[in-house]
This record gives structure tokens, sequence and C-alpha cells, in this order.
């Protein structure tokens, strides 16, 4: 094994080897076409370089041949404004140097394909922008009949594993799958999807699930939409707010933005790759970390790396980690309930930004927390009913639209649509 990726490396090094060789022979060339079509559109001034496996944003200044000084404070400058946990090898990094070839004027750094990071330099300051490039988005209805497994129908339909997941998940409390659901049985959702430069991007919205069966009878999911968009509540319920979970799991933070999750990376001190033994939470200095079970404190302290941290053992026999916490307001010892404030995100230890390191033990070991089935809310509260109630009104009169489409004639006689139920 450690043989397989010995050579998987040297092949990736004679790659990029080439690669630049081949780069190198382009400028070599370039400054002769050039001369030869003066009509021709300008060469691209901006210079792109995909982060290398094993490389960081400091390698990639420092192939530029550019002064140490303005490496070092770009490299440094760079992390107040992008997570560098998050750069991972094939991120763009492009670079418009100044006439004299000395200074960086401009950067433009790409991880996602649909936003831009600017940074513009001027002396030895750098100011940010972020760019998010329009998405086109699209409603559809999707009508389905049950054949063999759920999993296996929405999948062949071409919903991603997340989606499959949640609609899987929401349903699994209503229905006794394997007593009740026939071949046959029909289904059906609404979502959106997001296409940029004509592709759809992974992963939808679901507003709505349908299920109907001869054995399960009717069932159906709405989507509640907190007002702020990453909200840990944002998901599908039934029709009185149910969640349909009942893992006790909850989440560390209200509102959650992954920005590294479990498994390889690049280390963000020494470029080099290393396992990240959790999730990485982006969150503002002071937002409120939540315990996601019950449980019992067994450290809550400065711990090296991990700066502030707490971890809570659990009656299940998983602990949970919360590390580079600003502050603490539990001890060791101390019995906590799921949801208690126990601590505030900061950037304590070896952390380059503010967020909260979420881990997951059991025994000594780190295993995957996205294992964990999080839960938001089982049941939604009675002032997030209200606005519970108003969506499901607004997701059935899209759907209507979308199945019955007026046509747009001047008359004053607009019949109701009809019913035109389970029509598929
Ligand atoms: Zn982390």
């Amino acid at each position: 094994m450690n043989w397989g990726k010995t050579i998987l490396l040297f092949l990736i090094i004679t790659l990029l080897a080439t690669f630049s060789l081949f780069s190198l022979l382009a400028v070599f060339q370039n400054p002769k076409s050039s001369n030869s079509h003066n009509n021709q559109p300008a060469i691209d001034p901006w210079i792109t370089q995909t982060i290398p496996s094993g490389g960081s944003i400091f390698s990639v200044l420092a192939n530029q041949g550019l002064p140490l000084k303005e490496i070092a404070l770009l490299a440094f400058s760079f992390g107040d404004y992008i997570d560098v946990t998050t750069i991972q090898p094939g991120d763009t990094l492009k670079i418009l140097l100044s006439e004299d070839k000395q200074h960086i004027s401009k950067m433009m750094f790409i991880q996602e394909k649909t936003t831009r990071h600017h940074f513009t330099v001027t002396g030895d300051s750098l100011s940010y922008t972020l760019e998010a490039l329009p998405v086109q988005k699209r409603k559809r209805i999707l009508d389905g009949a049950l054949q063999g497994t759920l999993d296996a129908t929405l999948l062949n339909m071409g919903l991603s594993p997340k989606d499959k997941q949640a609609i899987n998940n929401g349903l699994e409390g209503e229905i006794n799958f394997s007593r009740d659901a026939r071949n046959g049985d029909g289904f059906r959702i609404y979502l959106e999807e997001h296409l940029f430069e004509g592709s759809v991007l992974p992963g939808h919205k679901i507003f709505y699930v349908e299920y109907r069966g001869e054995r399960t009878g009717n069932h159906e999911l709405f989507r509640y939409q907190d007002k702020e968009e990453n909200s840990v509540l944002n998901g599908l319920y039934n029709k009185e707010g149910k969640s349909n979970s009942t893992s006790g799991v909850g989440f560390p933070l209200s509102v959650i933005h992954v920005v590294s999750s479990f498994g390889k990376r690049i280390d963000p001190f020494y470029g080099r790759w290393a396992n990240h033994q959790g999730v990485d939470y982006r969150a503002r200095y002071g937002t409120p970390v939540y315990a996601v079970a019950n449980g019992t404190v067994s450290c809550a302290g400065y711990q090296g790396g991990w700066g502030n941290e707490i971890r809570i053992k659990h009656p299940s026999g998983l602990s949970s980690q919360y590390a580079h916490l600003a502050s603490m307001s539990v001890r060791s010892g101390q019995t906590v309930r799921k949801g208690q404030i126990i601590g505030r995100v900061g950037s304590t230890g070896r952390s380059t930004g503010a967020h909260l390191h979420f881990g997951l033990l059991k025994g000594k070991g780190f295993i995957n927390p996205t294992n964990l089935k999080m839960v938001g809310a089982e049941k939604l509260n009675d002032t997030q009913m209200v606005e519970f109630k108003r969506q499901q009104e607004v997701i059935k009169a899209e759907m209507q639209a979308l199945l019955n489409p007026q046509p747009v004639v001047a008359s004053s006689s607009v019949k109701p649509g009809k019913q035109n139920k389970h029509k598929s």
C-alpha cells in the first residue's frame, strides 16, 4: 500500500515537472507569437497557477520570483480573508504583476466555481472583495414510482446522495418502509436546482416530498427555511413541524458553514498533507457553542494546538470535542444538557482565524463527526410554526402554478386550476 502511494506520488511529480517544462517553453514562445500577430487580442496578463498537491499559497507566490518581503506580506494577509484550512490542490490563484514585474498588483483566488475572491495590493495593504457569480435557479417537480428501494429509485432519478439522505430521513419516521412500501408506490418531489455555465451544480434545495402507497397512505414533507441561509433548522418537516429524526444529537452551532471536512487536507501552517481529525465550521468570534447531546464534561482547558478545548463524554460512549474556543463556560466534571451553551467561538491554539473545530471520539480515536445524524430541531416552536404554515402555502401555490400553467390571456373569469392529483 505504501509502495502504491510512493508510485502515485512519483507519477504526480513527473507530471507536474512535465507541465512546468511545457509552460516554461510556452513563456519563451509567447513574445514571438505576439509580435507576429499584432492584430490578435492581447495575451491574458494574468498568471494562472493551480495549487499543486503539497503546495501552498506561499510556494505558488515564491515561484513567481518576487521579493520575499512581498510574498510574506501577501501570504500572511491572505489568511485574514480566506480560511486557509480550506485550500485544496486544484484551487486556482491568478496573479497580475505590476509593470516592473517586481510586485503583485492584483490576485484572484478561485475555489468554488461560482465565487471569486479578489485582492488588490496597494503598497503594504491589501483590499478584498468577494464576487458571487450569478447562478441560474430552476424549480422542478419530479414524479416517480418506487422501484426496489427508495434509495436506489432516488439515485436513478439523478438525485445526489445528500438529497437522497434528506428525503429518506424525512420519510423514515412517517412510513414503515420494510413493511408497507410496494413497488409502484408514487412520490413527488419539488426542488430547486442551480445551474452554472449550463451544468447543474451538485445539491438541490428540496421544498416538498409526497409519498403515496396503498398500504402506507399519503405523507407530505415541507421545507422550513429560517431567515439565516445556513441555519441548522432548514430542512424537511411534516405538516405539524416534526422533523422525524430522533437521533437526539444537535448541532454545535445554530448556523452551519463547513469550511473543512474530516480527512486529508493541506496543513495550513506547513503546506504538507495532514489528516484533519474533525470538521471546521466558520463562525464569528463569540458565537455561542452548544453541547450536541447530554453528557459529562471530561476536560475543559488549554490544550496546546487545540487552544481552549472542551470534551464531553456522552452516554452513547462517544465523546464530542470543541476546539479553538475564545471562552469556556463549563468545567471538567460538570454535567451538561443538549443545546446548553458551553463556550464561545475563537481562534486559540493552532488556528488561523475564528472557527469551531468539532471532533468526535470513539474511545481514543477520532471518527468522522458527519457520521452523526445531527438534527437542528425535533419540533419547530410556536413562532417558527406560524412562519412554517405560511411557507407551506407558498410551496403549494408554486407547485400548483408549475403543474397547471395558466395561459396568459386577458380574461376576467380565471377558473381555479383543476386539481390534477397524482397525475404521473
Ligand atoms: Zn479543525
